[in-house]
Order: structure tokens, then C-alpha cells, then sequence
């Protein structure tokens, strides 16, 4: 209770009635990072019992929320100053959006009626207009008696339907008006089923199953959507039941194994070009899947697609889909499941040709990864990361770069559901620290984040907040002098090339700086022992993993991106 002198009414103010409403419901982190004029909603926060995080930079604490939205469900809360914070923030706020994943954006704003008159305020910026277009919804609050519907609103605006960043405007003044203690905790709402199942149509599971089971060749690919929404058993009995071949989207991995026997994910390019139904589930047609059509996939015309969604818009968005099925996840998939009951089974035909298919590139890929070099090309470095994952299934792993990435996503099986994090849909870089950070603390598993060298660049000063957390963080950089490679020059002579970097950097100092352990390594060995002490230890750790700068390919496997190589095509 915030009482004034002990004969007048007890008040309560702004802080206290945001950290009110964020803890009533459920909320119980924030990341962000302190100054005017949300330092003292930080400590205050914390001084009610909510943890608070503070980073080095906002768009790694952005990053961190939007995280740990996708790994709770709840809409992680990233707290920031006003225009330059905000702004550092609203590029987290835009990604998580984009890859679906409930976050709430709280920044502290200048005064409105200074903003509006644009008389030079500080740090003065229209912010709420700014956000609007970048994310899913955006609210502002004047009156302390407004907060609790405020933060209510950006919840449910986060997490209902499709999940997406929501942005919270607070203007400085808000945080000390203050309300009568009883009229202000009336004034607060707790969200009743912020995420309301959505039962998909009879008609349309109808349409749905008849397709499925008239299908010679069926396919089902889970995107990231289906591991956000938590109804793995139902998952794993669908794939089960109907013994339909699967194919996991990047974070989808470990929803069912990948070394489950149905798992398709070493016969990618067979099953996307010969299946004749493919079911999407919580995965979108978008470049990551070539649009659904083109070269990836077969002739026009020749399959037909079954797709789970929850959000009405995301059919037909690129080729028509013959069966849609709007509604959550574990809902769709339990109706499905009524419908397969075990009389019905995915052509064994089909499924033994898969099978030959993977078994033949798994043969490739292990003889590959059993021939260690050194210095260490990328699989030489990814073959005891492999194993490590193997022996310590429960641990998250969070990946980006360019081949680090491409690579790894291959090479390391997952095992359980929401184990891999990594650089979305997008492909945007430099979210691997915030992400770790956020892992360890949301799960209190260990985290292994595989870094290449360039993404580690854009958010490595958190080594500092992992030092300071002291969280369970083991960064592995996969150094190899640059991006790509390390062995571009200018042509002029005159400066460096512009993709490389110092030669022969040993990132690992910069974590002993802050007192974690750092260790360099030149060989595969070298590299499983660091990682095994790391995990056991729990200490944060980062291992320099020195890669030779001649391996690796421009842009990892997304070259054909690039305009020089449309170029050259013609
Ligand atoms: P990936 O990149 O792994 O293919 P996407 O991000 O493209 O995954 O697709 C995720 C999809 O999942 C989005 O279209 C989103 O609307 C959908 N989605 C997210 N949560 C749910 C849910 N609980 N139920 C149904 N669909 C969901
Ligand atoms: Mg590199």
C-alpha cells in the first residue's frame, strides 16, 4: 500500500498501477533497459517481485520478450525509454510480429501536448504513430485510471487469434498521477482467456479429411505456429495414427523428433516435389517454403493443399489451398484426429520410398560428419554439437548466422518440442543472445547458442548480462574471420574487404572480461569437452571455435537471393 500522510485517503500512482496490472495477470519478467522515464518502474518492479532484466541494448531485451513469448505463450513484456530506446526496441517489435509471436512493447514517452505542438521536447517523438504500422496493435494511456484496461487490451491484443507485437505508449507523466488506492485496483482488469480456442467447421474438417485420405503421396509440414500452440500430444497421435510422412519447418523441429521413422526432414526435396496432399500446420507458404510453388515443388496443378491456420487470411495468400481449416491448432488437429481412427493409414509405398530416400542421405551425411578436419570446416565443428544435443536432449539451442545456421539446422536433430530457436522468418541477425537470455530464464534449462561470427557482432555486449545474470549460457562462435568467409579482399588493396573481419579475434576474451569462462578451440575434441564442461558447469561460457576462413558459401544457402546471382542467371 502506498499510504500519504495516515489521515488522508491511501493513493496509489501510475508505476504502481502498471506493475499491478502486468502481475495480476500472470506476468512475472520484464526485459528492458533503464533511463528516463522508466527507471524507477524498473526498480519499483522489481521491488514488487516481478524479475526485472536489464540489457545493454533494447533490441536484444526486445528480442529476449519476444522469446519468451513464443516459449510461454504469455506476451513477453519489453520495457524502454522513449525515442532512441523505443525506437531500438520497435525492431524486436516488428520481428516478433512478423514470426507471430506475443510480445508486448512498453515505452516511456514524452509529454503529448509538447509532442503534439512538436516543441522540441526531449527525446520528443510521435510514437504510438510510429509503431502502428510495425505491429499487430498499439494503445496509449493518459489517465492513471486507464492502466489497467491499457495493459488488458495489449494483452489480449497480443496473444488472441494470431500472436504479434503489440505496442504500450506510457507518457511520463502518467507514472506519478495518482488515484485513490481502492478506485485504482477496481480499475484494473485480469484478461479471462486472453487466447480463446477457435473450433474450426464441420464442413471444413469434412473437406480436410476427405482430401487427406484420398491422398496416395500426403505430406504434413508443422511450422513454428505449431510448436508455439502446445498441443504436441494431439500432434504426435495425428502423425501417428495417419503414418503420415512429416517435414519440420526450422523451430518446428523436435515436436516429434527428427529421428522419428516418419520424419522426412533428410528426403526434403522428394517429399515437397512428389507429395500429392500437403497439410500445412501453423506454417505459412512463404519464401522459406519458395511461395508453394516453382522448382521446389511439383508441376502446377498436381498437388493440392489441406492448411491449419488461425488466421482466415493466411489462405490462398500464394496458391490456392483446397482445404482450409481456420482454428487453433490443437482444436483442428483433435477434429482431424476423430476422423483418423486408425482404419485409415498414408500408403506404405509412399512411405518406404521415403525411407530408402532418408536413409541413403543420412548414410551421406554421417560419413561426412565422422571425416574430422582441422582446421575445422563447418560440419567437422557441427559433428560433436550434434552429439552433445543427443546426449542432452532437454537443452535449448538457439542458432544463427549464415552457414552456422543453414548448416546446423540440418545437422543437429532435435528432440523435444520449442528446443530450437533461431533466426525466424525473417532471417534476421543478432537475435541469438537475446533469445538465450530469455531461454534460460523462462525454462532454467541450459542453453547452447551457436553463433556465427557476424551474427554474435550484433548482440555480443550480452555477454555481459549473461555474466550478470549468471545464467546457464554456453555461446559457441563459429569463427571463421567473417561474413560468409573470411577471405575476401579489397581489390583496391586500400582497406579491408568488406565481409571480413580482424583476423585470428578471440571472442572468447570478451567473456572473461566480465569473469565467465572462455576457451578457444582448433579441433572438434577440443570443441565437444568445452561444450560438455560448459552445460555441466552451468557457468556462462563462451568457446572461440576457430573455422577455417576458406569454408563456407556466400549468403549460406539462400545465394540465389542475392541480386548478383539473378545477374549471372542471365
Ligand atoms: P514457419 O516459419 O515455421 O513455417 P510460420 O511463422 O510461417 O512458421 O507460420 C506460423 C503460422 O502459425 C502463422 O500463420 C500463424 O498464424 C499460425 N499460428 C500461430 N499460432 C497458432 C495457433 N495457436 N493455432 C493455429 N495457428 C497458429
Ligand atoms: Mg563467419
Amino acid at each position: 500500500m502506498r499510504a500519504t500522510a495516515s489521515e488522508e485517503p491511501e493513493l496509489t500512482d501510475g508505476f504502481h498501477l502498471v506493475i499491478d496490472a502486468l502481475k495480476l495477470n500472470g506476468i512475472e519478467t520484464i526485459y528492458g533497459l533503464p533511463g528516463i522515464p522508466i527507471t524507477d518502474l524498473g526498480r519499483m518492479a522489481q521491488a514488487e517481485g516481478l524479475r526485472v532484466v536489464s540489457f545493454r541494448h533494447e533490441q536484444n531485451a526486445g528480442n529476449a520478450a519476444a522469446i519468451a513469448g513464443f516459449l510461454t505463450g504469455k506476451p513477453g513484456i519489453c520495457l524502454t525509454v522513449s525515442a532512441p530506446g523505443f525506437l531500438n526496441g520497435l525492431t524486436a517489435l516488428a520481428n516478433a510480429t512478423t514470426n507471430c509471436f506475443p510480445m508486448i512493447l512498453i515505452s516511456g514517452s514524452s509529454e503529448r501536448e509538447i509532442v503534439d505542438l512538436q516543441q522540441g521536447d526531449y527525446e520528443e517523438m510521435d510514437q504510438l504513430a510510429i509503431a502502428k504500422p510495425l505491429c499487430k496493435a498499439a494503445f496509449r494511456v493518459l489517465h492513471a485510471e486507464d492502466i489497467g484496461i491499457g495493459v488488458a487490451r495489449a494483452i489480449r491484443a497480443a496473444v488472441s487469434g494470431r500472436p504479434g507485437g503489440v505496442y504500450l505508449d506510457l507518457p511520463a507523466k502518467l507514472f506519478a498521477q495518482t488515484i485513490d488506492v481502492v478506485k485504482g485496483k477496481t480499475s484494473l482488469v485480469k484478461v479471462i482467456d486472453p487466447a480463446p480456442v477457435q473450433i474450426p467447421g464441420k464442413d471444413a474438417v469434412k473437406r480436410a479429411l476427405d482430401l487427406l485420405k484420398g491422398a496416395k503421396r500426403p505430406l504434413i509440414i508443422f511450422g513454428k505456429g505449431a510448436a508455439y500452440a502446445q498441443a504436441d500430444d494431439a500432434v504426435r497421435d495425428l502423425v501417428e495414427k495417419s503414418g503420415i510422412p512429416f517435414l519440420p519447418m526450422s523451430m518446428a523441429k523436435g515436436l516429434l523428433p527428427d529421428t522419428h521413422p516418419l520424419c522426412a526432414g533428410a528426403a526434403r526435396s522428394k517429399v515437397l516435389k512428389e507429395a500429392d496432399v500437403v497439410m500445412l500446420v501453423g506454417a505459412r507458404l512463404n519464401w522459406l517454403l519458395s511461395h508453394g510453388k516453382g522448382k521446389t515443388w511439383g508441376a502446377p496443378g498436381t498437388q493440392k493443399f489441406i492448411q491449419i491456420d488461425i488466421e482466415p487470411r493466411e489462405m490462398d495468400s500464394n496458391i490456392e489451398i483446397a482445404a482450409p481449416l481456420v482454428g487453433d491448432i490443437g482444436s483442428c488437429v483433435t477434429a482431424l484426429l476423430e476422423g483418423i481412427d486408425g482404419s485409415w493409414k498414408a500408403p506404405s509405398e509412399w512411405v518406404d520410398g521415403i525411407k530408402a530416400k532418408k536413409d541413403d542421405n543420412i548414410a551421406k551425411m554421417a560419413k561426412k560428419l565422422s571425416q574430422p578436419k582441422v582446421p575445422m570446416d563447418f560440419h567437422s565443428a557441427l559433428a560433436p554439437l550434434k552429439q552433445v544435443i543427443k546426449e542432452r536432449p532437454d537443452a535449448i539451442l538457439v542458432n544463427e548466422g549464415a552457414n552456422t545456421l543453414d548448416l546446423a539446422r540440418g545437422v543437429i536433430d532435435m528432440y523435444q518440442p520449442r528446443k530450437r530457436l533461431d533466426v525466424g522468418t525473417w532471417g534476421v541477425m543478432g537475435v541469438g543472445l537475446g533469445f538465450a537470455v530469455a531461454a534460460a530464464i523462462e525454462t532454467g534449462k541450459p542453453v547452447l547458442a551457436v553463433e556465427g561470427d557476424s551474427a554474435f557482432g550484433f548482440c555480443g555486449m550480452e555477454v555481459e548480462t549473461i555474466c550478470r545474470y549468471n545464467l546457464p549460457v554456453c555461446i559457441v562462435i563459429f569463427n571463421n574471420d567473417g561474413i560468409y568467409r573470411g577471405t575476401d579482399a579489397d581489390p583496391t588493396g586500400r582497406d579491408p574487404g568488406t565481409t571480413v573481419f580482424v583476423k585470428g579475434s578471440r571472442y572468447d576474451k570478451m567473456m572473461e572480461a566480465f569473469g565467465g569462462v572462455g576457451v578457444s578451440v582448433t579441433t572438434p575434441n577440443e570443441l565437444k569437452r568445452a561444450v560438455d564442461e560448459a552445460l555441466s558447469s552451468g557457468k556462462p561460457t563462451l568457446i572461440n571455435a576457430v573455422i577455417d576462413p576458406a569454408a563456407g558459401t556466400e549468403s549460406g544457402r539462400i545465394g540465389n537471393l542475392n541480386p548478383q546471382s539473378a545477374l549471372k542467371k542471365k
